[in-house]
């Protein structure tokens, strides 16, 4: 996930697997600021309920 500076908008590639907790933070390389970054979940999407859709034939003879 991205990261930036809200000093000097330095982009940081944080690797998001490898943050502990929900937040991350650390002191920016070229200004010394502290960057702070939260996990950002992407799952607003309802899992889709599988649709049973059996047709079911009476066979009326
Ligand atoms: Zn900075």
């Amino acid at each position: 996930m991205l990261a930036i500076c809200e000093e000097c908008s330095k982009k940081y590639n944080i690797d998001e697997f490898k943050m502990k907790g929900e937040r991350a933070r650390f002191s920016c390389q070229e200004c010394g600021n502290i960057v702070v970054v939260a996990k950002q979940k992407d799952d607003s999407r309802a899992p889709d309920a599988a649709s049973d859709f059996a047709g079911s034939d009476n066979e009326s003879a």
